[in-house]
């Protein structure tokens, strides 16, 4: 679904963000690519989508490469999630889940909001899927809360029903229980339609509780490719740069039900 080959990015003011980084994502997988701020994992995904051009290297979304001319065929295949959820919030819920279907429509009809009645009822279904209510749909969103605004950008991303979702951060601004609800929400609707995504995320507990696979980065390279079960200490010491006995210690003297070694990792990073 989504390969990437050797990408390198080196910004304008020689910032290297990324450096030779190989990553092939197959259909249906739910990729996390975890790790601490300005690791990489923004511009990874911006490249994903063509907002970000490797500076050096290729990616490739169902086997066509990013390129100028590709973009227009290839934009519309994929669903973003954003950190601070990029929705109108003077507008009302069902206007930007509709906003969604735009990619696809000639350029007069997204002008004058003349969506189809198809894209309307899709809507409608998105919106009851990701658990709002019907009344919601008129209102403004800058009336909901966080939580209820990250669930209309989901709805919104899956509106052409997408082949390939890229999330970034997409919790980044929620509380706990709120961001393990709309974690949730997305692994559902995402293997409900064998969506692929990737979404980057910088806390180990739920990349370990939602991603079928974690790719860590630090400092532009990937220090971990696998699945949650082969996540351990030493791994979060390659990701976030700590002291294996710091986070040990940390474990210690914790009650046994959070005394594993990844719950200490997730205490460390939360200080
Ligand atoms: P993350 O998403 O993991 O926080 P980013 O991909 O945003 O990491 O950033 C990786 C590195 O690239 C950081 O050092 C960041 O400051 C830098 N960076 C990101 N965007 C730009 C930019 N437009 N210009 C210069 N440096 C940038």
């Amino acid at each position: 679904m989504l390969n990437f080959e050797s990408v390198a990015m080196r910004y304008a003011d020689g910032t290297q963000a990324l450096g030779g980084v190989s990553l092939q994502v197959p259909v249906g997988q739910f990729c996390v690519v975890l790790g601490s701020s300005g690791a990489g994992k923004s511009t990874l995904l911006r490249m994903a989508n063509g907002l970000v051009k490797p500076t050096q290297g290729t990616v490739q979304v169902e086997g066509v490469r990013i390129a100028a001319d590709s973009l227009a065929h290839i934009r519309p295949r994929i669903g973003m999630i954003h950190q601070q959820f990029n929705l109108v919030l003077r507008s009302t819920v069902a206007e930007n889940v509709l906003a969604g279907a735009l990619p696809t429509m000639p350029t007069w009809r997204a002008l004058l909001g003349l969506f189809t009645d198809e894209a309307r009822r899709k809507a409608c279904e998105l919106v009851a899927s990701v658990g709002l209510q019907e009344q919601h749909l008129l209102r403004r969103v800058s009336e909901l809360s966080g939580g209820q605004q990250q669930r209309v950008g989901i709805a919104r991303a899956f509106m052409l029903e997408p082949p390939l979702v890229l999330a970034d951060e997409p919790v980044a601004s929620l509380d706990p229980q709120t961001s393990h609800d709309v974690l949730s929400l997305l692994r559902r609707q995402a293997r409900e339609r064998g969506t692929t995504v990737l979404c980057s995320l910088h806390q180990i507990e739920l990349a370990c509780e939602f991603a079928d696979r974690i790719v860590a980065l630090r400092h532009g390279a990937v220090v971990f490719d696998g699945p949650p079960a082969a996540f351990d200490p030493r791994v979060f010491d390659a990701i976030y740069g700590r002291g294996d006995e710091s986070v040990r210690s940390r474990g210690q003297g914790m009650r046994p039900e959070t005394a594993s070694p990844l719950h200490a990792a997730a205490l460390e990073l939360a200080q």
